[in-house]
């Protein structure tokens, strides 16, 4: 199991390590209870690495930024993953990125503590163009990890590193000592919890109000073993009903697939159906456009695919309903061997019980009988459009206004 940043801070936290007060948001309202000083970091909860390369770690120094910047990072897609939660975090003075993960080498049937004084953002391009710059220690599970060992090895570390070497005696020792105590710290959490890979990166030099020094940890990634899950019953449970936030869309993907309806969660506010993935996909594009300066999103990719019946309709209609986040739904229906006067029909069933406004754009066999069949329901949150365009932005709109 892959924990998220604000979980793993968490349990190495309580193991001893250096680490700030974090506050975990999912919306802007969360924004409002937050104590944090700034400067801040704002850090996309996702379980993929470089999110700092790709936009998902940002520094907030003036007030008039903070919502713009979380703003702009709910919602972003970072490497196939949707943030649905950001991290606000105190920004620090960093002086020196230091890398350290530990975990099991499976050929050697070891344990290793891997470490660098080149943390960082490019660890992975070190590893690759300077692969010395990165130390391994071995040891057994039968032997353990003794704090002597630790200390042995980050100070051998530590003596490559410049900024170190030029601090004064105190500060030296102070730092090999806090940084040793922070890796044996590291292997605690790593065997108390069962993990299979503890990595902290960057494991930071910071400067401290007072210009003094500080080994704190400034990102954390854990993963615990499945296999242990019988010993870490509880931890398990508290770490996934945190994350029920992603799990629920799972489950509405899952509970779409088997009605043969595809549904993809998407997070905005605009819900979207249409028939025929093609179409679907070229409609989530158009809202994307239309409600780039209305700040309004597509919430979902949803195609029913050839029938597009009262059944599948009322089924689709559901689905996107269970996001609580939908404000609008645009359906986008091009008929061919579907009717759009039997879609309509079967639109006008569905949305019975829907107050939201929902806005149909049809094309194709009976396109004219369709939408007349919707204009004369006089429902007062049904609206059509005459092209895709029109339809998206009136969706989007309509998003908007009823926030
Ligand atoms: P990752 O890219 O997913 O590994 O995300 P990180 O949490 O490691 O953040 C990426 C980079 O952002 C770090 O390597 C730092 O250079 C920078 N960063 C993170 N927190 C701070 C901070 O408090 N102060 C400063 N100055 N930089 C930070
Ligand atoms: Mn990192």
């Amino acid at each position: 199991m892959d924990l998220y940043e604000f979980q793993a801070r968490r349990l190495l936290k309580a193991e001893g390590i250096n680490l700030s007060d974090a506050a975990l948001v999912k919306d802007l309202k969360g924004l409002e209870d937050i104590s944090i000083e700034l400067p801040v970091v704002v850090k996309a909860q996702v379980q993929v690495g470089g999110r700092g390369k790709a936009g998902g770690v940002k520094l907030v120094s003036a007030a008039n930024r903070f919502k713009s910047t979380v703003k702009s990072i709910l919602g972003k897609n970072i490497g196939g993953h949707l943030v649905e939660s950001v991290l606000i975090v105190p920004a620090r003075d960093i002086v020196q990125e230091l890398y350290v993960s530990i975990g099991f080498d499976r050929s050697a049937h070891e344990y290793f503590i891997m470490a660098s004084v080149d943390g960082g953002v490019d660890i992975e391009e070190t590893a690759k163009l300077s692969p010395d710059a990165i130390k391994r220690h071995y040891f057994s599970a039968v032997d353990g990890l003794e704090l002597d060992d630790v200390k042995t090895f980050c100070g051998s570390l530590l003596d490559e590193c410049e900024f170190v070497q030029d601090l004064d005696k105190k500060q030296r020792s102070l730092i090999m000592k806090n940084f040793s105590t922070t890796v044996y710290n590291i292997w605690q959490t790593y065997r108390k919890y069962d993990a299979t890979l503890v990595e902290v990166n960057p494991l930071a030099i910071v400067r401290a109000g007072d210009a003094a020094l500080e080994i704190e940890a400034l990102d954390a990634k854990v993963s615990l073993d499945d296999n242990s899950r019988f010993r870490q019953l509880e931890l398990f449970e508290q770490l996934e009903s945190e994350t029920e936030f992603s799990s629920n869309h799972n489950a509405l993907e899952k509970k779409a697939k088997n009605l043969d309806i595809n549904y993809v969660h998407l997070g905005g506010e605009v819900g979207i159906i249409g028939n025929g993935a093609g179409l679907v996909m070229s409609t989530v594009d158009i809202v994307a456009l239309s409600g780039e300066t209305l700040e309004a999103k597509p919430a979902n990719f949803l195609d029913v695919g050839g029938g597009a019946n009262t059944a599948k309709m009322q089924q689709s209609i559901e689905i996107i309903l269970a996001d609580e986040n939908v404000k609008s739904i645009f359906v986008n229906i091009f008929g061919g061997l579907t009717q759009c006067d039997l879609v309509a029909h079967g639109l006008l069933d569905a949305t019975s019980d829907v107050e939201i406004p929902v806005v149909v754009r049809f094309d194709g066999n009976e396109k004219e009988s369709g939408l007349k069949i919707l204009q004369e329901s006089n429902r007062s949150n049904i609206f059509t459009a005459d092209n895709q365009e029109e339809g998206a932005l009136l969706a989007c709109k309509m998003a908007k206004e009823a926030v």
